[in-house]
């Protein structure tokens, strides 16, 4: 299958990120999003990833007016992916706005297009099932920031078709993405492995075994981490963290993926991270410094 035409749907943090790589892959890229300040937000911050990078010399202005040339911004969904391949969505993690959208996908897409969604860890069978055209919706589970980022999960639930697969792996490629290919288990792989070792870390640091920056360092040092569990956790949200791991716990029926009290408590005294300018660090101007109200 030939991907000639792609449409991203939400232009948040995800979304931009993605368009950008679809653009930048070749394909005609329509980024649609329902508010319109969702979609000045994603066209200003693909531009300033290109400017920074002609800045940075690792890329031209020819180069920039080229991937533009690809890309467009929608505000009508229908319009949006008519005569698409391939659909990525990128709303946030809702079940049912997510099973919303792929209910209008299937009557507004093309009957052939692959239906993907960008998904941290909701089951895509669930999606699918909300639709009559399960076979061509496959989890494609990108990593921010996303033209950074080398790892794909493609996620498979049990009534995808073995050819949205391999044309999922062939877009991935496309894209200069690593694919790797999970099972639609809560978590997949990545998210699933991550919260844990973020939690285990925090009752680590809650019982006083060594500072934050300590774990951190042990991990980055003494097993190559390129940025220790803390110090992801801070920068991915310790609320998103949270609703991970409380979501794990329920879909396993297993409560020690629950959040340890500290990360409870961090989230609901409002320190949520360098989002919040505070979290399991301090977070001054992008800098961060340990907490000395923290054990340890
Ligand atoms: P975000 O909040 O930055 O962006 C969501 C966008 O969707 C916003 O621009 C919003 O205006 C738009 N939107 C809301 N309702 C919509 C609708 N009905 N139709 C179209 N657009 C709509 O969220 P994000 O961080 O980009 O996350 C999007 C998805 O990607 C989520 O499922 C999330 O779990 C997943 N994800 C996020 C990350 C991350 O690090 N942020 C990493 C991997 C996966």
């Amino acid at each position: 299958m030939d991907i000639r035409t792609v449409a991203v749907i939400g232009a948040g943090t995800m979304g931009a990120g993605i368009a950008q790589i679809c653009a930048q892959a070749g394909w005609e890229t329509r980024l649609y999003d329902a508010f319109p300040e969702g979609l000045e937000n994603g066209m200003s911050s693909i531009e300033e990833f290109w400017d920074k990078g002609i800045e940075r010399g690792k890329t031209t202005k020819e180069q920039k007016a080229e991937w533009s040339e690809k890309l467009s911004f929608w505000g009508d969904l229908s319009e949006a992916v008519s005569g698409t391949d391939l659909v990525i969505e990128a709303v946030p993690e809702v079940m049912e706005l997510k099973q919303e959208i792929f209910r209008k996908l299937e009557k507004m897409a093309p009957p052939n297009a692959i239906l993907a969604t960008n998904t941290s860890g909701l089951q895509i069978s669930e999606i699918a099932e909300s639709t009559t055209c399960g076979d061509r919706i496959v989890g494609m589970h990108f990593f921010n920031p996303v033209p950074i980022m080398k790892l794909l999960e493609i996620v498979r639930h049990d009534g995808c078709s073995d050819g949205t697969i391999e044309v999922a792996r062939m877009i991935g490629a496309s894209m200069g993405k690593e694919a790797i290919l999970v099972n639609d288990v809560p978590g997949f792989a990545t998210s699933r492995l991550g919260v844990v070792l973020g939690n285990e870390a925090v009752r680590m640091l809650a019982d006083g075994v060594a500072s934050a920056s300590d774990i951190d360092t042990a991990m980055r040092l003494g097993y190559r981490h390129p940025m220790g569990p803390l110090e992801l956790s801070d920068l991915v949200g310790l609320d998103v963290r949270c609703d991970i791991l409380n979501s794990l716990a329920e879909s396993f029926g297993d409560d020690s993926y629950r959040p340890h009290d500290l990360l409870e408590k961090l989230v609901s005294e409002g320190s949520l991270g360098k989002k919040s300018g505070k979290g399991i660090y301090n977070w001054s101007d992008g800098e961060r410094s340990e907490r000395d109200d923290l054990p340890m």
